[in-house]
């Protein structure tokens, strides 16, 4: 699956090609490369940033037209170069939207520890969304039992996950989705006290405000825009925004501004931003806890997969319109 262009507003599933090639990939004699199959590709929000054109770096580089895009992924090594792999082993991290990819750098790849998971879950609840809800919430909100939680894209990859994180800890935990049977998973699945259909309320404020008659302690941020403002006004004395991703913002052309940020002074509230990959070393410890909570059925994880490669443009783009129901990923072949 290649760039075919770099997009400006909403990606369209023709800003990406998917081309049929055939390569012989080997591991160049003497190098430290891996090939490997892929097994699951994740589709990301993030992904949205690299289709266009920066002019300054970010912490990932743009894709480039005409290039396979990278994604996280869970893969079969097939060869190896590389002292610390054999093929047969079972991989998760960047690699090619691809069948095959030749790895130059297979130290940048996790091992699978827990291969009695459904693979799949090392896109997800065990891979990247995972770590994110894990040090999202733990790290940068600080949270303490009996404090009050909101999360937007609460049905989502990392929001499923960091509702049940604050159950676990004895949170109040209210999410927002934008339909009926999201919501109704939220509360069903997921045990949420409580949870609202964004698109349905005309006034997020008031929705809040009914959720949350004493306020907001943290707020996990998945969304951005008018949810961050109406947020802002609900939010409790030193309460914490933990900003994780502004999905709403990312297809805009232009950013819409926070019209309530003073909020944050009078409410001595801490917003802090934070990048998954700063943690990458904590992911040993992180998918220990985590393989615990799945064994002791404390936490519960849905994810929607597309099947075939062919289908990743549509995947992808689904996100921006929220027909994902739980992580989105494609299954590209099963081992
Ligand atoms: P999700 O699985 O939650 O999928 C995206 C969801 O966002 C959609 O299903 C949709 O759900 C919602 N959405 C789409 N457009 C809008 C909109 N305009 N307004 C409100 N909601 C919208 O994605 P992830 O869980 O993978 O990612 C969630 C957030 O976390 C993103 O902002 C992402 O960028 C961020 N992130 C940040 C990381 C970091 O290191 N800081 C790492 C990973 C993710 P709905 O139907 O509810 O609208």
């Amino acid at each position: 699956v290649t760039l075919k262009r770099y997009v400006t507003g909403f990606p369209a599933e023709d800003d990406m090609e998917v081309v049929a090639a055939t390569a012989r990939l080997a591991v160049p004699p003497g190098s430290a490369a891996a090939v490997v199959k892929n097994l699951y590709l994740s589709c990301d929000p993030y992904m949205r940033g690299r289709m266009s054109r920066h002019d300054e770096a970010s912490y990932v580089p743009d894709f480039v037209p005409g290039e396979v895009l990278t994604t996280f992924g869970v893969s079969k090594v097939v060869e190896s170069g590389h002292p610390g792999y054999k093929p047969g082993d079972l991989v998760w991290g960047m690699t090619g939207c691809e069948e095959y990819t030749l790895v130059t750098n297979p130290e940048t790849l996790f091992r699978i520890s827990h291969p009695e998971f459904p693979l799949s879950y090392y896109t997800g609840v065990l891979g990247m969304p995972g770590l994110t809800a894990y040090v999202g919430f733990f790290d940068v909100a600080k949270p303490k039992k009996g404090e009050y939680v909101f999360v937007s894209a609460a049905s989502g990859a990392v929001g499923q996950l960091v509702g049940q994180l604050a159950k676990i800890t004895g949170c109040y935990v209210v999410g927002s989705a934008g339909s009926d049977e999201k919501v109704n998973l939220l509360k069903t699945k997921f045990g949420f006290d409580n949870a609202f259909n964004y698109k349905k309320e005309h006034d997020l404020n008031a929705a809040l405000k009914r959720c949350f008659p004493e306020g907001i302690d943290i707020y996990f941020e998945n969304v951005g825009g008018a949810m961050l403002d109406a947020v802002l006004l609900n939010m409790r004395l030193r309460g914490r925004v933990s900003m994780c991703g502004l999905i709403s913002q990312y297809n805009l052309e232009e950013p819409e501004g926070v019209r309530n940020l003073f909020c944050v002074v009078a409410k001595r509230i801490r917003m802090e931003g934070f990048i998954v990959m700063d943690y990458f070393g904590t992911y040993g410890k992180f998918e220990e806890e985590m393989a615990g909570y799945l064994k002791e059925g404390k936490i519960t994880y849905v994810e929607d997969v597309v099947e075939g490669i062919e289908n990743t443009p549509a995947a992808l783009i689904g996100l921006f319109h929220g027909r994902n129901v739980g992580k989105q990923l494609v299954a590209v072949a099963r081992e």
